[in-house]
């Protein structure tokens, strides 16, 4: 099958999308990375779906009054049209194949799907180690292994990165003298990576995973064979699961002050929490908004001194002590209601702000394997000095892991142990054949 793509300019827009029946449109930029992830995923679709749907390519930097007459405004931007009309959604970001093909599957009459579903043929691939996740610790691990010339691929739900992406200034990693954006700090780890031969498949669904056997299907259609597997994943913020909390969550809600507190500006947010990360997050909120009241559940705050005393000198943040949230509500002029508990008394009182931000810990990203693995008592996956998990062959690292201090440096630092342990153990096996 050949890949059917067609690279067009605005002015060839009427005749080759408005008047051409089903037709996708890629609007893409060079140095991109989420458009070199979707690159390979645009291009295999177009081999499948290319004979019942037009695939376009459109370089937005030299396309951007066209772009922008139809609300594009990022890159890659996929949009999705029938008879001229544009349907379906509008994919922007890390963009998953699925999301692609839920999308071509609605252009299409039902029976006409079935039969190019057929044409999908599973792949096998095999690999020396494949890493799951794509964080500091994820990316480490593969420099190593890529550098000690073992086939190494890496899978992410996401693009590569992790959560340092969403951290506005990083300061206490090493090599920079002045504080690096979290986003460039991995941008810079993600190419070291990819130019040290690291394999990636960026934003996938990662549809099934069978440690023992070291199997693990990708996007429903990929079967990747690793002889080891190292778990990367991470962690993620605990919700308080509060009625209110999944309805508002992203109109309103933030589990992230470095991607959200600039909606704050001259406004009154809410944080619930009283460790490091609520302090911190609460003193950078204040950079925008107007007031932040804190809520915390004991009676004294869980932060590092340093962040207490800042947070007790900002004239900006206010605390409400030994209370919990019970709901989130709006209010009928926009505003966020918190109906908050005083423990002690079990008393409710309202108070009202413009959003709120949880800080309620976090939770290892584990939906995947739980079942199979040695777990701490916190459901952190426990695992020797070498981060050998209760899996013969599969290594976890970084946040994912049972330890005491998740930061990059100890991300990377798992990420080094585990791929030098690895790489040898692979020795040693290639050597007993
Ligand atoms: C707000 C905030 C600020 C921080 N600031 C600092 C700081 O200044 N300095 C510092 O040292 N540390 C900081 N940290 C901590 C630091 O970000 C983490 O310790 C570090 O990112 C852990 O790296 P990791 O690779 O283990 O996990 P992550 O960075 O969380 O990466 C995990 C990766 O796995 C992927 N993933 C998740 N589930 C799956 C799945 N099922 N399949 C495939 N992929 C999956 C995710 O998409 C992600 O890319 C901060 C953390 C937060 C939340």
């Amino acid at each position: 099958m050949a890949e059917k793509i067609i690279y067009i300019n605005s002015d060839q827009y009427k005749d080759e999308v408005l008047e051409a029946g089903n037709v996708v449109v890629d609007f893409y930029s060079t140095e991109c990375p989420p458009c070199e992830a979707l690159a390979s995923k645009y291009e295999g679709l177009s081999e499948i779906y290319g004979d019942d749907i037009k695939f376009i390519k459109i370089f937005r930097q030299e396309n951007r009054e066209l772009a922008e007459s139809l609300d594009v405004f990022s890159s890659p931007t996929v949009l999705f049209y029938q008879n001229g009309r544009l349907t379906g959604d509008v994919l922007n970001g890390g963009i998953k194949r699925s999301d692609l093909i839920k999308n071509l599957d609605a252009l299409l009459p039902e029976e006409r799907v079935k039969e190019i579903k057929l044409k999908i043929k599973p792949v096998e691939t095999e690999c020396g180690v494949l890493i799951i996740g794509g964080g500091p610790a994820g990316l480490t691990a593969g420099i190593y292994l890529a550098q000690a010339k073992i086939k190494t691929i890496l899978a992410d739900i996401a693009l590569p990165g992790g959560q340092v992406t969403t951290t506005h200034l990083v300061s206490n990693y090493p090599g920079f003298d002045k504080p690096v954006e979290g986003f460039m700090l991995m941008h810079y780890i993600t190419e070291q990576a990819k130019n040290a031969g690291v394999i990636f498949r960026p934003a996938v669904d990662i549809t099934d995973a069978d440690l023992k056997s070291k199997k693990v299907l990708i996007d429903g259609y990929e079967t990747i064979t690793a002889k080891k597997i190292i778990i990367a994943t991470g962690s993620s913020y605990r919700e308080l699961k509060v009625p209110g909390e999944r309805e508002y969550k992203g109109k309103g809600i933030s589990y992230c002050a470095t991607c959200d507190a600039k909606y704050f500006e001259d406004k009154h947010a809410l944080v619930i929490g009283g460790g490091n990360s609520a302090i911190e997050e609460s003193l950078f909120i204040t950079k925008f908004a107007r007031k932040v009241t804190i809520v915390h559940q004991f009676d004294k705050l869980q932060a590092n001194r340093a962040a207490q005393e800042k947070a007790f000198a900002n004239k900006k943040i206010e605390f409400i002590f030994e209370h919990e949230p019970r709901e989130f509500k709006r209010s009928d002029n926009g505003k966020m209601e918190v109906l908050i508990e005083e423990l002690k008394t079990g008393n409710h009182k309202t108070v009202e702000c413009d959003g709120a931000f949880i800080f309620a810990g976090m939770k290892p990203n584990l939906d995947l394997f739980k079942e199979e693995l040695k777990l701490d008592q916190w459901g952190y996956v426990d695992t020797d000095e070498n981060m050998r998990t209760s899996i013969e062959g599969v290594f976890a690292i970084g946040d994912v892991k049972s330890k005491a201090y998740r930061q990059i440096t100890t991300a990377v630092s798992d990420g080094t142990i585990a791929a030098i342990t690895a790489a040898r153990e692979i020795e040693e096996m290639e050597g007993q054949n």
